[in-house]
């Protein structure tokens, strides 16, 4: 594919094309099959081949221990703000969870949650989403059935470089938005999820990898569909999962696995970002990343440009002509204006040069 864009998009964001290709290729017949993934059913042998490389894929990538269940749900990251409090909430009698909140995700979250029980949040509230607040100081609840943070917050780019340590409460996390770019520990979780469509895939699936002594413990007004234990039991197959995203990720899998796994994103995303990073932090003030060092984020790299009061005419410019040069999707989250580069997988050192280039640029023409 010889694309003249580059997408920066924050989610759905780009996929990398040579699944988008094999995707084409096999889009009106499946592997010879006369019919395409979209029309297949669900219970068929071949979609059950699909369903179980793409769990087995997953498993191997992230080095997913045997005690864990691995489900492909609907409902979006959302679905699982209440899928959590729902299915956990009851793990103890005082029905509280805890919840660290850095930034629009978990605090969307904890809102959620508050539906079904009480929610502490173990930090004095933040004035602004650019730090995260020192562990040492969280006053977790012995009492409470979880502990709830969100790894990278997509629209403020704070990203938790550490695991945090809470003993032998059980650890619930969102990942939607740096899954797989990083290797990680899930033997410290109990349930982690990750909407796919950012690092592994198409909107449409969630991924959620819960402990398996965690399941059967949901309250009674749960939602069928979202009961870890009836879609464990079922293999993700109680209902009509999304069989295409589910698709879709199995080729996105792949093509990790074929680029070197979880490590090598990694070291992509640290190389990625730090030039990014590097501009802005050499701009002499011309472009503002207001994240503090430390939680910065390797996924979504939000920045201001100029004073940024109110409607910042330079920030338009830039937006402007980034677009004119194929540079789409900076514009930041409508909830904090600005810029954000958001850095998945799929985007290549290549693409971030010509941001790079584009703001050393940009600066030597405004400063
Ligand atoms: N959590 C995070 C960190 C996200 O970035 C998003 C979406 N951008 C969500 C949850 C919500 O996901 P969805 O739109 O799939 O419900």
């Amino acid at each position: 594919i010889n694309r003249q864009v580059i997408n920066f998009g924050a989610g759905p964001a780009k996929l990398p094309p040579s699944v988008l290709l094999e995707t084409q290729k096999e889009l009106i017949d499946y592997k010879g099959l006369g019919i395409s993934v979209l029309e297949m059913s669900h219970r068929s042998s071949d979609f059950t081949k699909i369903l179980n490389t793409t769990e087995v894929l997953l498993r191997e990538l992230l080095d997913v221990p045997q005690n864990y269940k691995v489900l492909f749900l609907q409902g979006g990251g959302s679905g699982q703000f209440s899928g959590v409090p729902l299915n956990l909430i009851g793990l103890k009698e005082a029905k509280c969870a805890d919840y660290i909140v850095t930034g629009a995700w978990s605090a969307k979250a904890a809102k959620e949650a508050e539906k079904y029980g009480k929610v502490n949040i173990v930090h004095p509230k933040l004035g602004s989403y650019t730090e995260i607040p020192d562990p040492s100081s969280w006053n977790l609840n012995p009492e409470a059935s979880y502990v709830y943070y969100c790894a990278n917050e997509t629209v403020h780019g704070v990203e938790f470089q550490f695991v945090p340590n809470v003993e032998e409460a059980v650890l619930v996390c969102d990942m939607s938005s740096n899954f797989l770019s990083r290797p990680i520990d899930i033997s410290k979780f109990g349930v982690i999820f990750a909407g796919a469509q950012k690092n592994i895939g198409c909107a449409g699936v969630t991924v959620v990898i819960v402990r398996e002594d965690l399941l059967g413990h949901a309250v009674k007004e749960c939602p069928t569909i979202l009961d870890y234990k009836i879609q464990a039991g079922n293999a993700s197959l109680y209902n009509t999962p999304p069989c295409f995203s589910i698709y879709v990720m199995g080729l996105v899998l792949e093509w990790i696995k074929n680029n070197g796994g979880a490590a090598s994103m990694e070291k992509l995303s640290i190389l990625k970002s730090e030039m990014i990073y590097n501009v802005i932090d050499q701009s002499n003030g011309l472009f503002v990343c207001p994240v503090e060092k430390s939680c910065r984020s390797r996924m979504n790299i939000p920045f201001r440009i100029g004073s940024a009061k109110g409607d910042n005419v330079l920030e338009k410019q830039f937006l402007e002509k980034a677009v004119q040069l194929g540079m789409l999707s900076l514009k930041g989250h409508r909830s904090v204006g600005g810029i954000r580069a958001s850095l998945y997988n799929a985007v290549t050192i290549e693409e971030v040069q010509k941001l790079v280039d584009f703001m050393i640029d940009f600066k030597e023409t405004h400063q």
